[in-house]
């Protein structure tokens, strides 16, 4: 934020700055609370849909396929695949897992297998089963979670810049496989190759959770709060720069079971990270005087603060 300097023009419009910030703020956390409120989006009940169609594999499963295919994101079986609407392309080789087999036998025999203390009722074998990753079949397209929209431009680079200034490292990575980001105190991990406005978004929120979880202060204990406030953050700046992230915001967090309530009490520690976060990537109001209207207007804020006015 830049500070005030009493008495002169610029100092004006620095006011001026701050007070549309704290409008865009208000506005974007308004749109996300009723779009919570709204409940499960078609594409979240999709989504959660094909999810629990896919198996949690065991440590050591995930190690076997980790060996085999290390780009590996999504796998299931022959017929799960089939019951999505896709199929194995000609030619691929599974990847070998390790599959359990368990069957209960009577208690009597049992019983008579066991020396007679009744114990061993339950008998578990291995065998071999072939899956296979999303990238080795065709068909209908898997419901996808829903992603932010719209074209960054400049401001990631200004993102990772407000990064650099906290010290806090970012890496962009292909070994992340089931998040699209990471924060563990000082150091962040993007996925590689994700779409523009999506690896704003994941930037955005992976930083609030550096500014907000990782700090010295007591931390939300529930990861519904920390994930809420995390990703109501991401929403607002998405939303201060253009881009369209309402859905895949309100659908994250109703993923992690936050409500509108939720996004209430951290109203204030949402607002103080976002802001921060716009008046880094959006600012250098100091540097240029009135420039900062047109870099607001630029990046769409005048358009969403019209757009929501009602
Ligand atoms: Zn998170």
């Amino acid at each position: 934020m830049p500070s005030q300097a009493p008495g002169t023009t610029r100092c004006e419009v620095l006011v001026m700055a701050e007070h549309k910030e704290r409008q865009l703020v208000a506005q974007a956390l308004d749109t996300l609370a009723e779009a919570i409120e709204r409940g499960e989006s078609e594409q979240l009940k999709a989504y959660l849909g094909t999810l629990a169609r896919f198996h949690q594999y065991s440590l050591s499963n995930v190690f076997l396929i980790a060996v085999q295919r290390p780009n590996a994101t999504r796998v299931a079986g022959f017929r799960t695949w089939q019951k999505l609407g896709r199929y194995v392309k000609k030619g691929e080789k599974g990847i070998h897992i390790l599959a359990p087999i368990v069957w209960r036998r009577k208690r009597e025999e049992a019983r008579e297998e066991s020396r007679g203390d009744g114990e061993e009722d339950e008998v578990v074998r291995f065998r071999s089963v072939c899956v296979f990753d999303v990238a080795q079949t065709e068909g209908r397209p898997l419901a996808e979670f829903a992603q932010a929209r719209g074209e960054p431009g400049k401001h990631t680079s200004r993102l990772m810049q407000f990064a650099a200034e906290q010290g806090i490292e970012v890496e962009f990575s292909d070994a992340l496989v089931s998040a699209h980001g990471l924060s563990s105190g000082g150091k962040i991990l993007v996925r590689k190759g994700l779409p523009a406005a999506e690896e704003f978004s994941v930037l955005a929120h992976e930083l609030a959770h550096e500014l907000l979880h990782r700090g010295e202060e007591e931390q939300p204990s529930s990861r519904t709060v920390r994930e809420t406030e995390a990703e109501a953050v991401a929403f607002v700046v998405c939303q201060a720069i253009g881009l369209e992230a309402v859905n895949a915001a309100a659908d994250y967090i109703r993923l992690y079971q936050g409500s509108k309530e939720t996004l209430l009490e951290s109203l204030q520690r949402i607002r103080q990270a976002a802001v921060e976060i716009i008046g880094a990537i959006m600012g250098k109001v100091e540097a240029r005087g009135k420039a900062s209207d047109t870099e607001w207007q630029a990046a769409g804020a005048g358009e969403h603060q019209a757009a929501y006015a009602a």
